[in-house]
C-alpha cells in the first residue's frame, strides 16, 4: 500500500465509499466526515456509498445524504433518488428474495449455537436479502477468528460470506459489492466500469471491500485497514495516515486539492 500523497487526484471524477469504519468512526458519523462528503458532492463529483448495511438504512441514505446512489447489503441492490423518486434495483426479484430469506433463519440458529458470543445483528429486521451476524457492533467484541468461523459455517450452508468490521454477512448468490457497482454504472450513469476505473476512487476498510480494492486502480484503505491485513483477499493500492472518518476526510481533501 502506497501513501495517499502518491495518488494522482486530478482526474478523479467519482468517489465510491464504504460506510462502517470508513466514513464513520466507532459507530458514529462525525460532522467533519459528513461535511467532507457534502463538499465533494458540491464540487461536482459523483458520490456513491457501497455498504453491507440494510435496505432500510439505504432507503434513508439514498433519499437524504449528498450521494448519487447507494449499493447496499453487499451488492444485493442499488438505490438512487432523483427527481423526487427513489429507484430500487435488486439482484433478485421479490419472490426469490422472500424464498431465500425464509432459509436464512435456520442457518442463523445453527450459527448462534456454534459460535458463543455472536448475535443476529440489530439491523437484521431492515434487511431484504442477507443474514448479518454481529461479532463487533452491539456484542462484546469477538476475535477475528470467531468471525472467520461464522463465515465458514455460512459457506458450509451454501451462502456467500463476507466479514466487515462489525458483522459477518451471508447471502445466496455469487454477487458482491463490485458486481452491483458495475450494474449501477451501466444503468444509471451509462458508463462501463472498466472504462470508468481510472476516474474513480474507492475507499474502504475491511475484507468485504476486497473485490473493490482489487478492481480499482485508485483503491484506498483508511489506516485501520491494517487490522485486516491477514484477511484481505486483495489489499488497497493506497492508504491514508489517519483512521476511519478522519482518514475519509484526509482522502476527500486530497481529491479536492
Ligand atoms: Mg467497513
Amino acid at each position: 500500500m502506497r501513501p495517499l500523497a502518491e495518488l494522482e487526484a486530478r482526474r478523479a471524477a467519482a468517489l465510491l465509499f464504504d460506510i462502517d469504519d470508513t466514513l464513520t468512526t466507532r459507530g458514529r458519523l462525525t460532522a467533519g466526515a459528513y461535511a467532507a462528503l457534502e463538499r465533494l458532492k458540491h464540487a461536482g463529483k459523483r458520490v456513491v456509498a457501497v455498504t453491507g448495511r440494510p435496505a432500510g438504512w439505504c432507503d434513508h441514505i439514498a433519499r437524504m445524504w449528498p450521494v448519487d446512489a447507494v449499493v447496499g447489503e453487499n451488492g444485493a441492490f442499488y438505490f438512487a433518488f432523483a427527481q423526487g423518486r427513489l429507484e430500487k434495483r435488486f439482484q433478485d426479484d421479490a419472490l426469490v428474495r422472500a424464498a431465500k430469506r425464509a432459509q436464512l433463519e435456520a442457518i442463523a440458529k445453527a450459527i448462534l449455537a456454534a459460535v458463543p458470543g455472536c448475535a443476529i445483528a440489530s439491523d437484521q429486521p431492515y434487511r431484504e436479502t442477507d443474514l448479518a451476524i454481529d461479532y463487533c457492533e452491539d456484542v462484546p467484541p469477538l476475535p477475528l477468528e470467531a468471525a472467520e468461523r461464522v463465515a465458514a459455517l455460512m459457506r458450509e450452508a451454501g451462502l456467500t460470506a463476507r466479514v466487515s468490521s462489525i458483522h459477518v454477512n451471508g447471502w445466496f448468490g455469487a454477487y458482491d459489492k463490485l458486481a452491483m457497482t458495475r450494474r449501477l454504472f451501466a444503468e444509471r450513469f451509462g458508463q462501463d466500469l472498466d472504462a470508468a476505473n481510472r476516474e474513480a476512487v474507492f475507499v474502504g476498510d475491511s475484507p468485504n471491500d476486497a473485490p473493490m480494492f482489487g478492481f480499482f486502480e485508485k483503491s484506498v484503505g483508511v489506516a485501520n485497514v491494517r487490522r485486516f491485513a491477514a484477511q484481505l483477499a486483495a489489499a488497497p493500492k493506497y492508504v491514508t495516515q489517519r483512521t476511519s472518518g478522519a482518514g475519509f476526510e484526509e482522502l476527500v481533501y486530497h481529491l479536492l486539492k
